[in-house]
This record gives C-alpha cells, sequence and structure tokens, in this order.
C-alpha cells in the first residue's frame, strides 16, 4: 500500500448472520479488483470473523475488527476479546473508541488509548475514532474535544504511533442519523487532526490515513472523498448494502 491510499471500512456493527454475512463478502469479492489505487476492509462481528477470514483468503479485501479488549494478555476476562486471538483470525485492523462503545459502554480516553495500545502490541492497526457531539458542536467545542481524543493517545502511546495507526474523524451527530457532514466541514476537522499530529511530527502527520465516517453514501461519498485531507471512508450502514458500498469503494 503506498502512502494515504484511500481506505473504505465497513463497520457492520451488530449486523447480519452467517448467511448475509457470506452473500455480502461474495458479493464485494466479486465487485472489487486489486488495483491498488484505493484498499477495502471489513469489519465484521466477532463470530462472523472466521468466515468472512476464509471467504477473504487471497481476495483484495482486508479483515479488521470492531472491538478489542483492553488486557495485553489473556485470562479471566469473560467475554472479552483479546489482540492476539484477533490476529488469530486474521485481522489487520480494529475499530477502537468508536462512539457508541463511548457512549453506551462507558469507554473513556483512557480506556480507548489503553486498546490502541494493545492493538498496536499484536501488530494491528487501530482506527482511531474520535469525534464530536451535536451538543459539542453548536458549543464550539469540535476542535477542543478531538484534540482531548487525540492528545491522550499521543501521551501514552507517543507520536510515533500514529505511524501505523488510522483515525476516523466521526461527528457523533452525524453516525446512523442521515446527516453527514459537509464535505468543508469534514476538511476543517481532518486538516485541523493533521496539524496536531504535525505538530509532533510532520512526516507521520503527511503520511497518516485520516478517514471520514457519518452517513457516508454513495450519493455523498464522491464530494467527500475528493476533499484534500479525506483519505477514506469508515463506513456504516451502507456497508451493508454490497452495491451501496462497492459505489462508495469506486468513489475513492
Ligand atoms: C459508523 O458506525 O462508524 C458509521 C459511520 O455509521 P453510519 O455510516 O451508519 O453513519
Amino acid at each position: 500500500m503506498t502512502a494515504r491510499t484511500p481506505l473504505i471500512a465497513g463497520n457492520w456493527k451488530m449486523n447480519g448472520s452467517t448467511e448475509s454475512s457470506q452473500q455480502l463478502i461474495s458479493s464485494l469479492c466479486s465487485g472489487v479488483s486489486n488495483d491498488g489505487d484505493r484498499n477495502m476492509l471489513l469489519c465484521p462481528p466477532y463470530p462472523y470473523l472466521h468466515i468472512a477470514a476464509e471467504a477473504l483468503k487471497n481476495k483484495a479485501i482486508m479483515l479488521g475488527a470492531q472491538n478489542i479488549a483492553m488486557e495485553p494478555d489473556s485470562g479471566a476476562f469473560t467475554g472479552e476479546v483479546s489482540g492476539l486471538m484477533l490476529k488469530n483470525c486474521g485481522c489487520q485492523y480494529v475499530i477502537v473508541g468508536h462512539s457508541e462503545r463511548r457512549a453506551l459502554y462507558g469507554e473513556t480516553d483512557e480506556v480507548v488509548s489503553s486498546k490502541f495500545i494493545v492493538a498496536q502490541a499484536q501488530g494491528l492497526q487501530p482506527i482511531l475514532c474520535v469525534g464530536e457531539t451535536l451538543e459539542e458542536r453548536e458549543a464550539g467545542q469540535t476542535q477542543n474535544v478531538v484534540r482531548r481524543q487525540i492528545q491522550k493517545v499521543i501521551d501514552s502511546a507517543g507520536s510515533t504511533a500514529f505511524s501505523s495507526a488510522v483515525v476516523a474523524y466521526e461527528p457523533v451527530w452525524a453516525i446512523g442519523t442521515g446527516l453527514t457532514a459537509t464535505p468543508d466541514q469534514a476538511q476543517e476537522t481532518h486538516s485541523f487532526i493533521r496539524s496536531l499530529i504535525s505538530e509532533q511530527d510532520a512526516t507521520i502527520a503527511s503520511l497518516m490515513q485520516i478517514i471520514y465516517g457519518g452517513s457516508m453514501k454513495s450519493e455523498n461519498a464522491k464530494e467527500l472523498l475528493s476533499m484534500e485531507d479525506v483519505d477514506g471512508g469508515l463506513v456504516g450502514g451502507a456497508s451493508l448494502n454490497a452495491e451501496e458500498f462497492l459505489a462508495i469503494f469506486q468513489a475513492a
């Protein structure tokens, strides 16, 4: 993969069945060519990772998980899944700090940064999700929120950790709501995120992929993806429909 090759990642969340997952993967595989101009990543629920890994063997689609345990080693952590297990399942990426995990499962910046570190220690690329709520945007706090979320990871992992990580800017008010950030709103925050890393290391910042998430669909993907600092998309709802997800992929 060359620097900042667009990455289109599908976050299936808690959706699908064995059968529908197999069908979706098979439709995506027939529609994706390995031209190296863009990359596709699928993040199915845990139980379907093995099925997906099998179906994606020798295919130009990568595999990731939606969550990871913050504990580095195996042990008495009922219900948790370790980085090593994800690696064993064929994952290359893992989403950390998704707003649903922050809001519904109480994941703090500290927890998210521990997960980021554990992921990297197992050779997984974390996709660090950051973004503001509507209330925070309306209060003019977008940059402060994003800075706080990123700074915690810089403090714990160091800025060099961003040389093998992806940042996803996901305004919470745009996730699953049908509302999308305008291309200018996305660009403004993406460029701000790059500047935060650039203050530490300009080279890492210039190579780091920053992808956008929040109701991305075929009809708005092209405009969003054409912005200078938007290097791909993290797609929820629209990633469950092969035709729609492939159209977003083609727009990249
Ligand atoms: C997401 O879950 O990361 C997401 C962006 O969801 P949606 O595309 O459905 O808004």
